[in-house]
């Protein structure tokens, strides 16, 4: 067999791309009642066999068919039978070896994925699923991040044991906290918290759970093995191939009808084990190597997929394309983004325009890569530093609103702004505009504006890290942190993009401190619902935060001069204050104009409001003033480590710079110059690592 180099030698020279690039849009099996096409891309095989079986594990096959050669390296076999339930794999010759691979194509599979299955589609829809549709988008999009077994896996949340850790966990309506018919658990809780979409993680047939093993088993997920399957271990049968199909579309089905959009996120990036589809099918072709040979790492997960390839780009998008059409799916988180080649992000971005309207898919990922990768031709890839070469419509999450907010991600013990870190203050009032003014800046140094605030995914907590909660563990005094949370959200949700929160992120969930905890058991994972109520306060203020951020079209604006509505932008030690144009043609907001205080001291911070019309909207314990404004007095106090919003009514003659700061200005150098030789110390330790 070919080395790897050798391979990727072969699959560059011009006669391999003019003989086996293929353009059709049919390859995997196609399957109805009239029969079944089954279309399989090869181009190194010398012949394939497809074998049938009538199980998706064990026993011999049904039938060993010689598949015939057409063009472009693509392998078929016709049938006039109905196919649907029979599970398939291939043997290929490739160079002397016989090699058995699965279907990479495949839309079903039996458990574990080992075998594909022939799946008639329309078999698998539940009942008023030509009716499905994703709720009409409001103001703003609010994404919930959730795991399908963390969202209904603990008792607490109220869920029928058979569906706990299922798809089907989220068709249970009216769910509450142990069954006490009093406080909503699940969707309903979820609706009146006010988040827009639900971000699922990885629910793609992927490799570290047995689907046969024990229930309890845990993983995220980022380890793909069949890309257009969902996985079984969240079926309530993993063993038929329909089952996971359905009840798939049974989850997004009641989210739609919940209100909610539906986000589904994708790891293109690299798959479970090198050995996979891919490479029995067409080795080495999906896969980047580097140059002297070295199979390239930049996942960390042992392999990287080579999107820039013409027929593994035209995989991605397909798939991409498939989620959406077939299980009505609103948006893509990309895992690891940046390992992508731009060219190919693009391409999504203008096909699912072209199907569903422009900007109507969401669209947007982590703008990094663990490492360094072999892309071929140096393709420019979808990282931060490459905003402006990619679409207005695609976003990035905002690593650096998220550390300048709570601090490094990465470095616990560090603080952030909030936490009373000293030279974050520029990067703050950045955030506040989502990187439009002065840009995002790169590893190097260079700057690059984002082209729109649609291009930034503003939030402090993922999966990934420990929780926002556990971090002000690590970086504040126990008697400030519930206080430092509630000013974290109300930081980063008084900042254009796009929100985007963990699940439980507003009820102080806790991962015990951990940082990683993708393997870790179910038990340290799942939402603990318990503390939805325990925390209720919390819950309240963030649910009070949403509630206005949704009146605040100067926030929610998602066009390239949102940003300058951001304006009188006053930045001392530890407190950010700035204006927000807030007039819009296309809504009536009851405020024109906003003021907005970060105070992160531990002292007040006094303001005197310039003309009427001055009204409180949220202070540091309630983000719900807004519901009943009370009018501002000659002077107006944002409290020690907290978020003051000030709006300015619209029926009110308007002011001209709006509020008037007043601050000790002497002490204030004296606090700046030190702050900034802390930030340079960092500055210099973190350039060293
Ligand atoms: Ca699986």
């Amino acid at each position: 067999m070919k080395t790897a180099l050798e391979w990727k030698k072969y699959y560059s020279t011009a006669e391999f791309k003019e003989n086996y690039i293929y353009r059709g849009n049919d390859l995997g099996a196609d399957c109805t009642d009239a029969g079944a096409y089954f279309k399989l891309w090869s181009p190194a095989a010398d012949s394939v066999t497809l074998n049938l079986y009538s199980e998706g594990d064990g026993g011999k096959a049904i039938a060993c068919i010689p598949m015939k050669k057409e063009e472009k390296g693509v392998w078929s076999w016709h049938t006039g039978e109905d196919m649907h339930g029979i599970y398939y794999d291939y043997v290929l010759e490739i160079e002397g070896e016989q090699i058995r691979s699965a279907d990479p194509w495949a839309r079903a599979c039996g458990i574990n994925g080992r075998r594909s299955m022939a799946v008639d589609l329309r078999r698998t829809d539940p009942e008023g699923w030509e009716k499905d549709r994703a709720p009409a988008e409001g103001p703003e999009r609010i994404i919930y991040e959730l795991h399908v077994k963390e969202f209904s896996w603990d008792e607490s949340g109220g869920f029928p044991e058979e569906y706990r850790g299922k798809y089907r966990a989220f068709t249970c309506k009216d769910t509450t906290l142990c069954n006490d018919g009093v406080h909503p658990t699940g969707l309903s809780y979820l609706k009146d918290l006010g988040v827009t979409h639900v971000e699922i993680m990885p629910a793609y047939d992927y490799g570290s759970v047995d689907e046969s093993g024990d229930a309890a088993q845990f993983n995220w997920g980022y380890d793909p093995v069949n890309y257009n399957v969902p996985e079984g271990s969240y079926a309530t049968d993993a063993r038929h191939g329909e089952v996971r199909i359905r009840e798939m579309k049974e989850m997004i089905q009641a989210l739609h009808a919940g209100g909610f959009g539906v986000i589904l996120d994708v790891v293109y990036n690299h798959t479970y084990s090198l050995d996979s589809w891919f490479q029995r099918t067409a080795p080495w072709y999906f896969y980047r190597v580097f140059d002297d040979g070295r199979i390239s790492n930049g996942s960390a997960c042992g392999n990287d997929v080579a999107s820039e390839r013409e027929m593994c780009a035209k995989y991605i998008l397909e798939s991409v394309l498939y989620w959406a059409e077939e299980y009505h799916i609103d948006g893509f988180r990309f895992d690891l983004m940046g390992l992508l080649d731009v060219d190919l992000l693009n391409q999504i971005r203008r096909e699912l325009d072209n199907r569903y309207g422009k900007g109507v898919k969401i669209l947007f990922g982590e703008p990094w890569a663990a490492g360094d990768t072999a892309i071929e031709d140096d393709a420019p890839r979808a990282l931060r530093e490459n905003i402006n070469l990619l679409d207005e419509n695609i976003g990035m999450f905002c690593d650096l609103t998220r550390d300048a907010v709570k601090g490094s991600s990465l470095k616990i013990k560090r603080p952030g702004f909030i936490t009373g870190a000293s030279g974050y203050e520029n990067d703050i009032a950045e955030s506040a505009a989502a990187w439009g003014k002065t840009g995002v800046s790169s590893i190097k140094g260079e700057r690059a504006p984002a082209k729109a605030p649609s291009q930034i995914i503003t939030y402090v907590s993922c999966h990934d890290n420990q929780t926002l909660w556990d971090k002000l563990g690590e970086t504040a005094a126990d008697e400030d942190r519930m206080r430092l949370n509630r000013m974290a959200a109300a930081v980063y949700m008084t900042c254009q993009g796009t929100l985007f929160f963990l699940s439980g992120e507003e009820f102080a969930r806790t991962k015990g401190g951990m940082e990683d905890s993708f393997d870790a058991p179910v038990s340290l994972n799942r939402l603990d619902w318990s503390l939805a109520w325990k925390n209720h306060d919390l819950v309240e203020y963030y649910k009070g935060l949403i509630g206005l951020r949704r009146q605040l079209p100067g926030l929610c604006d998602k066009s390239a001069k949102a940003p300058e509505r951001i304006d009188n932008i006053c930045k001392s030690h530890g407190v950010v204050s700035f204006t927000v144009d807030n007039r819009s043609k296309n809504s009536c907001s009851r405020w024109d104009r906003l003021w907005i205080v970060y105070n992160s001291t531990k002292q007040s911070v006094i303001s005197e409001p310039e003309g009427k019309g001055w009204e409180i909207l949220c202070d540091a314990s309630d983000s719900g003033r807004w519901k009943s404004p009370s009018p501002v007095g000659k002077r107006v106090t944002a409290e020690p480590q907290s978020v003051l919003i000030l709006g300015h009514r619209a029926d009110c003659p308007a002011s001209r710079n709006g509020i008037v700061h007043i601050r000790d200005g002497e002490e204030e150098e004296k606090r700046k110059k030190g702050g900034q030789r802390q930030r340079k110390e960092w500055q210099e330790e973190k350039d060293a690592v």
